[in-house]
């Protein structure tokens, strides 16, 4: 891997030249005279950092618009799952295909996946040179002989791209994973040093239905069975008290907040105050397309900071700064990821964004525009590992 020069970019309010050695920022003011293998002229755009999707499903961009407005449990017991049984390997592929494609046009350049014949994922993740936080799913009604093949899997597998891609053990949820498998999952991931990725209190009915089976809610039978820790990351976590929100602190849970999804499915508003105050690391994510309709999570960073505004009553909580840290910077902690910066020695993660857009003019502030006013489609360029994936609005990869 050479080197990049990224010339006349907007960072922190100054045009600057900066210099990508490899996959890391060496340098964010390089000297006049500097010369790299590569040089990209970024005179009108201003660097900022790429998004990390920390819960999606990426084949289901194909049931983008297949069933909408319906209840959750409707619309999965009727037409997801019934659809979901007539997909083949093939279409796996090509709807993780065009999950991909859009995901790096709107800036993504990680995303954390729930989803099965995940070999067909991982062969597009490699193809276009993303990150990725690819989950083998377990749900109870696997057969025995799958659920082996699995753990064979995350016990054998090995990345192809040398740092790019992990695996992460993704249970789906405790209404579709009883508590051996729930146990069993969590400590195969702890032994081979994996992330856990789950549904957790996604809706009222979950809760409810918990209580009936389990005598207590989703976090607490977590909690008993000790499921929770600093490796879980917990998708939706919309129904949880103020005891819940303490024990997934305590836990150091990451919570992936999915706003679009939550509010499209009705199941409820994200307690953003009362998870942020509590101390848990909150990150972005766009669940699947199904259900959002889109991947783009510059729009899910606007609703994330909208929905904590209208529901708290308090116009002050998320501003913009803080929405675009839950996006960037947050996510790629979660995984581990030294990157969501830009920063000298981080990972070259990074957007060029369009300054000559009329939704970035007048420029008072950057960042607010970026949030409150941009669309994705002032991204003109998407690097992720110091190797451009997109330019001029056209991917360079797949
Ligand atoms: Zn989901």
């Amino acid at each position: 891997m050479g080197s990049l020069l990224i010339k006349n970019a907007l960072l922190n309010g100054k045009k600057t030249d900066i210099l990508v050695e490899g996959n890391r920022f060496s340098s964010l003011a390089a000297p006049a005279g500097t010369v790299a293998d590569t040089e990209l002229d970024a005179e009108g755009m201003a660097v900022l950092p790429a998004f990390y999707n920390t819960h999606t499903h990426a084949a289901m961009s194909l049931l983008r618009g297949y069933a909408d407005d319906l209840p959750l449990e409707k619309w999965l017991t009727e037409y997801i799952w019934p659809y979901e049984n007539r997909m083949t390997r093939q279409d796996i592929r090509e709807g993780s295909r065009l999950a991909v494609r859009e995901m790096i046009r709107t800036g993504s350049v990680f995303f954390s996946d729930m989803y099965f014949d995940i070999e067909e994922t991982l062969a597009i993740v490699q193809e276009y040179g993303l990150r990725a936080a690819i989950g083998v799913t377990f749900v109870e009604a696997h057969a025995k002989s799958q659920r082996a093949e699995k753990l064979d899997m995350l016990r054998h597998w090995v990345d192809p791209t040398g740092g790019l891609i992990t695996l992460t053990v993704a249970p789906h949820a405790i209404y579709t994973v009883g508590p051996e498998l729930l146990v069993q999952c969590a400590e195969t991931a702890r032994s081979l040093g994996l992330k856990l990725h789950i549904h957790l209190s996604e809706t009222k009915k979950e809760v409810d239905d918990c209580v009936r089976e389990h005598g207590m809610t989703p976090v607490r039978y977590l909690e008993s069975l000790g499921f929770l820790g600093p490796d879980v990351i917990a998708a939706h976590v919309v129904h949880v008290d103020e005891e819940e929100a303490a024990i997934l602190a305590r836990r150091g849970v990451t919570v992936a907040n999915c706003p679009c999804s939550n509010m499209k499915l009705a199941s409820g508003i994200f307690p953003y105050r009362l998870l942020r105050d509590a101390g848990c690391r909150i990150t972005l994510g766009t669940d699947g397309d199904s259900s959002n309709n889109n991947l783009d999570m510059r729009e899910e960073m606007k609703f994330a900071a909208l929905l904590a505004k209208v529901s708290s009553g308090d116009p002050e909580i998320m501003p913009a700064s803080e929405a675009l840290a839950v996006a960037t910077r947050n996510g790629a902690e979660a995984f581990g990821i030294e990157a969501g910066q830009i920063r000298e020695g981080m990972l070259a993660d990074a957007l060029l964004v369009r300054l000559d857009d009329e939704r970035m003019q007048p420029c008072h502030n950057l960042v607010s525009n970026w949030v409150y006013a941009a669309g994705s489609s002032c991204i003109d360029t998407v690097l992720c590992n110091g190797r451009i994936l997109m330019k001029d609005r056209t991917l360079l990869v797949g």
